[in-house]
């Protein structure tokens, strides 16, 4: 995996570009991003079960797939929207933003230069992926973290995601307000 700080910050970026929401709502939206972002990796219980890694069912097996983002997604949007709007457009949208966060986090561990590849087509297809461009080292799990290799680690990560996030957030915080002040004129 890429750090859970990065999983976390790619996908909690994301509610930046939600449809109006209820503060609750938004709160809501917010936890569940990062909790769809981090959640694959539950799958490192694989290993105590002695789930080989290549299994469908192994690390970076199906809850790193897109069908697995896509129920996480199911799930997590009726969870932000009340039942009277479900099916609407704001709906579809938050699922969406829900599944892009679960998708993000196997396209950042298919850029990793370790472990064995993504299996994003699980169940349909169990081959296992990584892109050519692989610039994040992969990060150990728990404590294994924080020895001298984090800042090594999380070096590589600010430049090619935070960075360009907090750019991202940026431009379209300053998009909103200008779009704000054009309509107030
Ligand atoms: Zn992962």
């Amino acid at each position: 995996m890429a750090t859970i700080f990065t999983h976390a910050i790619l996908a909690g970026s994301l509610s930046q570009v939600a449809p109006k929401l209820e503060k609750k709502e938004k709160i809501r939206l917010i936890i569940l991003l990062l909790t769809v972002s981090v959640i694959p990796d539950l799958d490192v219980l694989a290993f105590a079960l002695h789930i080989p890694y290549e299994h469908p069912l192994g690390h970076r097996g199906f809850s790193h797939s897109i069908v697995f983002a896509f129920l996480m997604a199911m799930l997590a949007s009726v969870i932000v929207i009340p039942k009277s709007e479900w099916f609407q457009l704001k709906w579809w949208w938050i699922l969406f933003l829900i599944f892009l966060a679960g998708v993000s986090h196997g396209i950042l561990d298919a850029m990793t230069t370790g472990g064995k590849g993504v299996g994003f087509f699980i169940p349909f297809d169990s081959s296992r992926y990584f892109f050519d461009w692989r610039p994040i080292k992969v990060s150990p799990f728990g404590t294994q973290f924080f020895t001298d290799r984090a800042w090594l680690i999380l070096k590589t990560e600010i430049i090619i995601i935070w960075i360009p996030v907090l750019l991202a957030t940026i431009a379209v915080r300053i998009a909103r307000r200008l779009n704000k002040s054009s309509k107030a004129t």
